[in-house]
């Protein structure tokens, strides 16, 4: 079975920062990973920082997309930092519309994903892997589940290459939504995307923001182990380890994990999942 993997990480704010996070790519290298990604802060808030962490990644040679959305630059702001990024030989990108900073002001972003896929794709002559993001507990501002199905499907229609999900610990969810994806004649892979579950309050925060639904067996047990980290860590791993287990059996055609910059939590997960490349050592 092909498992393809890939790694999500947001972008470090120091020089030293940017070594780790080099450092924690290269021990995650032992995953065979087909690209490192690099979050993009909502109107461009870290575009530099994006830049720096993906040229760093670039210059340790590791295939890198940067995620990449309009804020509030205008079109040719926005081509601009994706010929710098070709200088690069980066390859792919993931394209969203973004979210504002809470406390910002600046509301819903002008632009959505759909109409940046169609400038890149029309503007650029570049053959750039595109993916998007997917949303099988739907997107919280969707009107419905079928109308958030719609907008998906304009985003491949638009010349997207693929789509990689928001987390999610539900695998029946991501099935469903996948079979209604195809019959909606989308024929992209729809990779999972995978949150460890390695802090409690962490996890539940960035839920209530996304939308996405934490099972109150799951909120249980993590109320049960506040204070003991390393039961945590067991429990997360065995939760999470299982979801991919059933995802990869169901025919996902790959893993795509936000890693939070940590990188023992995904070591931890990938070599359960057995992914370790056997000429390759994780350490
Ligand atoms: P879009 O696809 O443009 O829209 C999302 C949804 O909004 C649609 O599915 C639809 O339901 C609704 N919608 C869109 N347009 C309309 C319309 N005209 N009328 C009515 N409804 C509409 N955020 C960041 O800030 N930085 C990142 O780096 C980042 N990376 C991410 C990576 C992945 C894999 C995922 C899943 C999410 C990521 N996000 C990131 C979060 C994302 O930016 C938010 O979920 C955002 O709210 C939507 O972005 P989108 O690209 O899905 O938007």
């Amino acid at each position: 079975m092909t498992r393809q993997v890939s790694f999500e990480f947001f972008p470090p704010r120091t020089e030293r920062g940017r070594a780790n996070l080099v450092r924690t790519a290269t021990t995650l290298a032992a995953f065979s990973p087909a690209f490192y990604s690099v979050t993009y802060g909502a109107g461009g808030s870290t575009r530099d920082r994006t830049f720096a962490a993906v040229a760093a990644l670039r210059a340790a040679g590791l295939e890198t997309a940067p995620h990449l959305s309009w804020g509030r630059s205008d079109g040719e702001d926005v081509l601009a930092l994706v010929n710098a990024y070709l200088e690069l030989d980066v390859s792919r990108l993931v394209v969203l519309r973004g979210d504002a900073p809470s406390g910002t002001g600046q509301g819903v972003a002008r632009h959505g994903a759909e109409e940046l896929v169609r400038l890149l794709r029309t503007r650029l002559k570049a053959p750039l892997t595109l993916h998007v993001a997917a949303y099988p507990e739907v997107h919280p501002q969707a009107a419905s589940a079928s109308i958030d199905i719609d907008f998906l499907k304009r985003k491949v229609d638009a010349g997207a290459d693929g789509c990689i999900t928001q987390y999610f610990y539900n695998a029946d969810g991501y099935f469903h939504f996948r079979d209604r994806c195809w019959t909606r004649g989308m024929d992209v892979p729809i990779v999972p995307g995978v949150m460890p579950i390695t802090n409690r309050d962490r996890l539940l925060r960035f839920s209530d923001k996304a939308g996405a639904d934490v099972p109150r067996w799951i909120r249980q047990r993590l109320d049960e182990l506040d204070g003991d980290d390393a039961g945590l860590l067991a429990f997360g791993t065995d939760v999470v380890a299982a979801l991919c287990d059933r995802l990869l059996a169901g025919g996902a055609p790959g893993l795509h994990f936000y890693t939070l910059n940590e990188g023992p939590p995904i070591v931890a997960l990938a070599r359960r999942l057995g992914l370790q490349n056997k000429t390759a050592r994780a350490r």
